[in-house]
């Protein structure tokens, strides 16, 4: 018999996370908008065990979204309007969601139109579906922005190789690198003009900023639980226009060639259920968090603001993208660090290793000439803290600042 030696598995039994909410300031671009409200901390702890959304599974319609007890259905229908969307569903991750709509939207070989700034998990899941992309461009330094009229030209260009409009046109809200705000509206005309489907990246939006579907032209939203709803890992959204729900909710029609089974009330593409436990139950619990957080979101984008305006007095430094901000994600260029990483002992990691004495985190540790943070849900006195950390390592190593 394999056996594993009990000194491995003690290193199991007491496991800790280090960079803690309560004992660091974390700027991590992708953390900020997952951390987790007080009662979904609870509630990770009350649905712990396993299947635990699954006690009152109702024996007719078995399946997640129909359970009331917890409200599950009822969160789903709440979901769905707070996006002014009719249909809402939890998923795994923002990247299944986009998995799914892709693989019930297209036929294998048919095109996703997606802006060049899209998520690596925009491209693998077209991959998946077995789809081919177009590219919508993007202009180069310093800005980065998105052609959104292009989106035209490059349903065009797909009508004339294939004969057929794309599957899907995917816009990303806003992206990972330069944190730019793509307006919707734009790319959500140009394919009602057309007839395509348009789904709306809000990974790094949905949970954090307003958002109404209607009014933005989308069919289809996808987001992450756990990067902007202050929800657990793995959680997901995907929401669709009704007209849409009977393609990607399509339901079961398999039937097992020797036993006849079936299972006619399953959504196929979600495998029937998708996060049976305590990350829905985080999400469910920071929900009434989220509904009213997304209304201080300008206040957000002034904290950001402040935090570049301030930052661009250090020599070298310079937000990338487009100004001013509108959006806490910010990318900055830092020459002054990076030349003082030229001749460290410790190269690029100094900055990180600076920062992280000064009781902050979330820079990549190696990185000095590019780097990314997000200020999201930080306050007033903390983002002080930052500023403040920044520049007295600027004068330690002798850069200037205005
Ligand atoms: C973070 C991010 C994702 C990934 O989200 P998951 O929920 O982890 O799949 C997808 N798209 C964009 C634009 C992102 O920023």
């Amino acid at each position: 018999m394999l056996r594993i030696p009990n000194e491995r598995l003690e290193r199991y039994l007491h496991l800790r996370r280090e960079f803690k909410e309560e004992k660091y300031i974390n700027l991590h671009p992708i953390q900020r908008g997952g951390v987790l409200t007080d009662a979904a901390r609870k509630v990770l702890l009350e649905f712990g065990d396993g299947y635990s959304t699954c006690d009152w599974c109702p024996p007719k319609t078995p399946r997640l979204d129909a359970v009331e007890r917890p409200p599950i259905a009822q969160f789903m229908r709440d979901l769905a309007e707070f996006l002014g969307m009719d249909v809402a569903r939890v998923v795994t991750r923002c990247r299944e969601a986009k998995f799914i709509a892709f693989t019930t939207l297209g036929e294998p070989g048919d095109y996703v139109v997606l802006d060049g700034l899209s998520h690596y998990s925009s491209y693998l899941a077209a991959e998946l579906a077995r789809l081919r992309i177009k590219e919508v461009p993007h202009t180069g330094y310093p800005e980065f922005k998105v052609d959104l009229s292009a989106y035209a030209e490059k349903i065009e260009e797909v009508k004339r190789e294939t004969g057929k409009l794309p599957a899907v046109v995917l816009l990303t809200h806003v992206d990972y690198l330069y944190g730019n705000l793509n307006d919707a509206r734009i790319v959500g005309k140009i394919c009602k003009e057309y007839g395509v489907p348009f789904l709306l990246n809000a990974a790094y939006t949905a949970g954090i900023m307003p958002i109404n579907c209607k009014e933005l032209g989308v069919d289809i939203l996808v987001s992450s639980g756990h990067k902007s709803w202050a929800a657990s890992a793995p959680t997901g959204i995907l929401a669709l226009k009704e007209e849409l729900a009977d393609r990607v909710l399509a339901r079961s029609k398999i039937t097992g060639d020797w036993s006849k089974r079936k299972f006619g009330l399953k959504e196929y593409a979600l495998l029937g259920c998708t996060v049976m436990g305590a990350p829905l139950l985080s999400l469910m619990a920071s929900f009434p968090y989220v509904v009213k957080r997304v209304e201080r979101w300008q206040e957000e984008v002034e904290k950001a603001r402040f935090l570049v305006e301030e930052l661009e007095r250090i020599e070298g430094m310079k937000q990338l993208g487009t100004k001013p901000k509108q959006h806490t994600l910010i990318h900055f260029e830092s020459d002054g660090f990076y030349r003082v990483s030229q001749t460290h002992k410790r190269r690029g990691y100094f900055l990180y290793e600076e920062l992280r004495e000064r009781g902050i985190v979330g820079i990549q540790p190696g990185l000095s000439k590019h780097f990314k943070l997000n200020t999201y849900g930080l306050d007033w006195e903390k983002i002080r803290k930052v500023r403040d950390a920044f520049f007295e390592i600027a004068e330690k190593y002798g850069l200037s600042s205005s």
